[in-house]
Order: C-alpha cells, then sequence, then structure tokens
C-alpha cells in the first residue's frame, strides 16, 4: 500500500490545479449567478484530458486510474462544484458506462467523441416518481419492428442542455420494476425528445439542467445498452462509479471551504487578536481537516477498489455517505467562522453552503447509501 503519486500522476494533477486555479476559479461565480453551462471550460477540460479520463486510450480516453480521476475531481470541484459535476456526469455515468456496457458501435458512434470531448452525454434515470424508488421507471420502451418507441419523462438531467447524447432508462417490461428496465443510448436530437426547462436550483448552478419529455422516440434496436431488461444493472454499476466521483466532489467543495475559513481565521481581528488565536475557532478548524481528511481516505479506498474489483458498491456508498456530510458540516462551520460576512450574498463561503448540500441528494440520497450499506452489512 502505497499513499503517494507517481511522478506521471502528479504532473497530470498539477496541470489540473494550475487549470482550476487559473481558468476555472476566476469564472465560477459568474457561472453560478448566471446559471449558464459553462461550454468554454467543459472544452478546456477535455483539452486536459478530464472527460473521458478512466477511458481506456484505445477508445480515445486518458486511461487513468480512478484515484487519480478522484483526486482531479475534487481540485477541479474546489474551484466550481458545477464544472466538477459536469465532468463526473460525462465520465462515470456516460462515457465509463458505454465502454463497460456498450457494443463496437457505440464505442465508435458515442465513446471516443464523448472521451475526447467532442460530445457530451448526460444520463436520464430519474423521474417524478422514480427518484429513490429509481426501479419505478414510467417511462415505457416499446418493442416495434424498426426497434423502439420511448414514451416517458425524465427530470433534472444534468448536461441535457448541451449533451449530444443520453441514456434513457426505461421499462421494457412494464410493472416489472428492476428485472424489466433497459438501457438506451438516445441522440439529443432525436424527433420527439424534447428539452423542458426544470425549475432553478439552489446551489450548482450551471449544470445544463432540464427535464427530457420523450413522445413516440423511435430509437433502432441497437440502441440498447446492455442486454434487454437488465438496464438496472447499467444504471447500477454506473452509480458505483459516478457516486466516487460525486465523493471527491463534495471533498473539493469542503476542502474550499476550509482554505477559506483558515484564511479568515488568520486575518479577521477580534478582541485585538486573530479570531484564530481562540480556542473554539481552532477546534472547528481541525474537525473541518479531520473529517475531510478521513473521507479522503475513504474516497480513494473506494476509487482504488474500483480499479481492482469487479464491484465496488459497498465502498462507493461509504464514501459518498462521508464525503458528502463531512463537506457539508465543513461549509456549515466556515459560514460559522466568517459569521456575516460569509452570509453575506455572494460570498464565497455562501457558494459553498449551497453547493455542497446536492451532494447528499443526488446519485442517491445520504438514506440511499445508509441502505446499500446496511444490506451489505446485513448479507455477511
Ligand atoms: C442538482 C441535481 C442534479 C441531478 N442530476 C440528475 C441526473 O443527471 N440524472 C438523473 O437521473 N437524476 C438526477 N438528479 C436526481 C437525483 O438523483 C434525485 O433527486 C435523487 O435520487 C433523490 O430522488 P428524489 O429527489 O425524488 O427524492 P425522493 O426519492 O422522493 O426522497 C425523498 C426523501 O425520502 C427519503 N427516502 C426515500 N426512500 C426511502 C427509504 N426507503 N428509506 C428511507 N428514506 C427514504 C430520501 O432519502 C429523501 O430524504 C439530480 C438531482 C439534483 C438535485
Amino acid at each position: 500500500m502505497t499513499f503517494s503519486f507517481t511522478s506521471e500522476q502528479q504532473t497530470f494533477l498539477d496541470a489540473v490545479r494550475r487549470f482550476a486555479d487559473l481558468r476555472v476559479a476566476p469564472r465560477a461565480a459568474e457561472m453560478d449567478a448566471s446559471d449558464e453551462y459553462p461550454r468554454e471550460l467543459v472544452a478546456e477540460a477535455a483539452a486536459l484530458g478530464l472527460m473521458g479520463a478512466c477511458v481506456s486510450k484505445q477508445h480515445g480516453g486518458g486511461g487513468r486510474d480512478y484515484v487519480t480521476y478522484a483526486a482531479a475531481i475534487e481540485i477541479v470541484s474546489a474551484a466550481s462544484a458545477t464544472l466538477a459535476v459536469i465532468l463526473t456526469v460525462n465520465n462515470s455515468l456516460v462515457a465509463e458506462t458505454i465502454e463497460q456496457f456498450g457494443s463496437a458501435l457505440h464505442h465508435e458512434t458515442w465513446l471516443g467523441p464523448l472521451a475526447r470531448g467532442q460530445a457530451i452525454g448526460a444520463f436520464a434515470l430519474s423521474e417524478a416518481d422514480a427518484g429513490s424508488d429509481a426501479a419505478n421507471q414510467q417511462t415505457v420502451a416499446r418493442l416495434d419492428d424498426r426497434g423502439y418507441v420511448i414514451n416517458g419523462r425524465k427530470i433534472w438531467v444534468a448536461n441535457a442542455t448541451v449533451a449530444d447524447v443520453v441514456i434513457v432508462f426505461a421499462a421494457t417490461q412494464p410493472d416489472t420494476r428492476g428485472r424489466g428496465i433497459s438501457a438506451f443510448l438516445v441522440p439529443l436530437d432525436a424527433k420527439g425528445l424534447t428539452r423542458v426547462p426544470s425549475p432553478e436550483s439552489l446551489g450548482v448552478r450551471g449544470l445544463g439542467c432540464v427535464d427530457l419529455e420523450l413522445g413516440d422516440v423511435h430509437v433502432d434496436a441497437d440502441a440498447l445498452l446492455g442486454e434487454p431488461g437488465r438496464g438496472f444493472r447499467v444504471a447500477m454499476r454506473a452509480l458505483e462509479g459516478g457516486r466516487i466521483a460525486i465523493a471527491a466532489q463534495a471533498l473539493g467543495v469542503g476542502q474550499a471551504a476550509l482554505e477559506e475559513a483558515l484564511r479568515y481565521a488568520r486575518t479577521r481581528h477580534a478582541f485585538g487578536q486573530p479570531i484564530g488565536n481562540f480556542q473554539a475557532i481552532q477546534f472547528q478548524l481541525s474537525d473541518i481537516a479531520t473529517e475531510l481528511s478521513a473521507a479522503r481516505m475513504l474516497t480513494w479506498k473506494a476509487a482504488d477498489t474500483r480499479d481492482r474489483a469487479p464491484r465496488v458498491s459497498l465502498e462507493a456508498a461509504m464514501a459518498k455517505l462521508q464525503a458528502s456530510e463531512a463537506a457539508h458540516r465543513a461549509a456549515d462551520r466556515a459560514m460559522q467562522i466568517l459569521a456575516s460576512a460569509g452570509y453575506r450574498r455572494g460570498s464565497l463561503v455562501e457558494r459553498l453552503f449551497r453547493d455542497v448540500r446536492a451532494a447528499e441528494i443526488y446519485q442517491g440520497t445520504s438514506e440511499v447509501q445508509r441502505m446499500i450499506i446496511a444490506e451489505h452489512l446485513l448479507a455477511d
């Protein structure tokens, strides 16, 4: 077991840090205020190899290990949680899923462009009545002589304002829940597919989230990703990688909160001295740093396991649960340390406080992660 990066990994992470500090951080506040998808930054991230970091080189990706990817996502997220989420969707939920379950045609048509950033991917699992209960899919795909006809509505589809392709989950055997769901690769310009604006969100603004209305969308049979009726398995596998990436994304926000709290503790004076001299402040800083460090170890352990083992659902659930809750506490404590300076609209901590909250919700709430962990514990 080693706890250091190789020089090759470090060189890549240094380049990611330069990009995050020089290009992303200065744009983060504007992205949050405008709620606009950062197309230009996504293209720059792609040039760095951040759109298909762990996709094999043979398919146009970076061929990187998951620990390096997780470390890179954390660095980007410390500058902008929004850009980090955009990258995790394209990498973990879409490109890696196509690499794992896709046919040679899918690899040729979509994987290379997605991994190189020439195309953008989205993942449409959630529906109005299928959030935590994702098996309750009401979107239906009916087989006909030309392929499948898909009808339904997906909600909260990140990247979808600009995406070229979306993985759509739909019931091919309605009312059989997880046993009768299939996954499809659907181009966003398919006839009958409409983007519907969704309500504005509290944080991670600029994600390009919209609802997708599917009205008699025709796809060929070769649009099936994986086997018919086994799409729920495809979704769950995708979410294993996705949850590790979200753990890393949450850590980035937590780390940014720690750095801002440290800066303020050194510079803000009260009672004739820096507030960092007060033990009440010091203990909060200590707790933030320790909890983030512990969560980072869990995240990197999950990432390392993903490189070695076929399944990583337990490790991914633990990492996401721990990192998202530690990061939430970090942002909350940072707000307390900055007090009114943090509570001010437009302050960095105010944005971090809003951004961090989503990590306990998307790709499975904290309650869902606890359910997965308990299922593993009780099965042993
Ligand atoms: C910013 C953002 C981006 C998103 N992007 C995407 C995306 O790109 N693609 C996509 O498909 N989805 C996306 N989502 C949707 C997200 O995955 C869902 O919101 C999430 O899975 C939770 O579902 P829900 O909101 O319907 O909550 P619900 O499932 O309605 O849950 C409500 C509450 O009940 C709890 N609960 C539910 N069941 C149980 C149970 N059995 N035991 C205990 N507690 C339970 C939940 O934990 C939660 O606290 C996104 C969401 C957000 C906020």
